[in-house]
């Protein structure tokens, strides 16, 4: 796995990261990184208590910023603007028009959002209202939502790489996958290889339990059918990039 850049970076203008672009830019030079590649977090038609993501006018001064940056920062690191689509199945027209409007170097896919029949919960949450409500929709039919959710916008979205794969449901207490979970991880790998999809390999999970998203079974599956691993440190403060790639480079040369 290359080592050398930082394919997930968030910054202040998502709403819940800290920093400006420039800060993580500076960061990531400090790092002794040949590239950053800013993932910013697109949903659409998410019913939620506040704004996690950037809308079109944010996107707008994201290109903007993005490209004063690519200028300032040339000959030192490679700046690439990406985006982290978050799959929304209610909306997938909206998110493909968001996703053509802007001309993105990098198209994660993550999912983020179940609909629980009235509103939105973050599966990736440590908000105690998200966690009661996915544990009363019943974490094992989230987990198949989620999945087959993934499974199947690798058809429905453009896609470069599955961001932080088994991050599902990470903050709901003594959450296990069945066998039918496996079952469903194996059909997305092999639905990525097949369209040629990379694996984000995402070190904020080493913070939170020591490895990264996803477990080393699965990325060693991922390998074996010859999906390219991309690592990306979900940095939502500049002091985050980067973060962890030294025990990565031990886990996955
Ligand atoms: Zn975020
Ligand atoms: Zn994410």
């Amino acid at each position: 796995m290359d080592l050398s850049g930082d394919h997930h970076v968030h910054t202040s203008l998502c709403n819940h990261a800290r920093g400006e672009m420039e800060e993580y830019v500076q960061s990531a030079v400090l790092r002794g990184l040949s590239c950053i590649t800013f993932l910013e977090h697109l949903e659409c038609g998410i019913i939620y208590s506040h704004r996690t993501w950037l809308e079109q006018k944010h996107f707008t001064e994201y290109f903007r910023e993005g490209k004063r940056l690519q200028k300032l920062y040339a000959g030192r690191i490679t700046i690439r603007l990406g985006v982290e689509t978050g799959y929304n199945p209610a909306a997938l027209d909206q998110l493909r028009d968001m996703i053509s409007c802007f001309p993105f170097d990098h198209i994660g896919v993550s999912y983020h959002y179940y609909f629980d029949g009235s509103r939105h919960r973050n599966m990736v949450s440590r908000r105690s209202e998200n966690i009661k409500a996915l544990i009363a929709a019943g974490t094992d039919h989230v987990l198949d939502e989620y999945f087959n959710g993934l499974i199947r916008a690798c058809s429905e979205l453009p896609c470069d790489k599955i961001c932080h794969l088994d991050a599902v449901l990470r903050h709901v207490p003594g959450i296990r996958f069945k066998k039918r979970h496996y079952n469903l991880i194996t059909k997305l790998l092999t639905t990525m290889a097949g369209k040629n999809i990379g694996l984000e390999v995402n070190t904020a999970g080493i913070s939170l339990r020591s490895q990264p998203y996803p477990a080393e079974n699965i990325v060693r599956q991922a390998q074996g059918l010859g999906i390219p691993l991309l690592a990306g440190s979900d940095a939502h403060r500049p002091d985050q990039v980067g973060r962890y790639f030294a025990q990565l480079s031990s886990l996955y040369r």
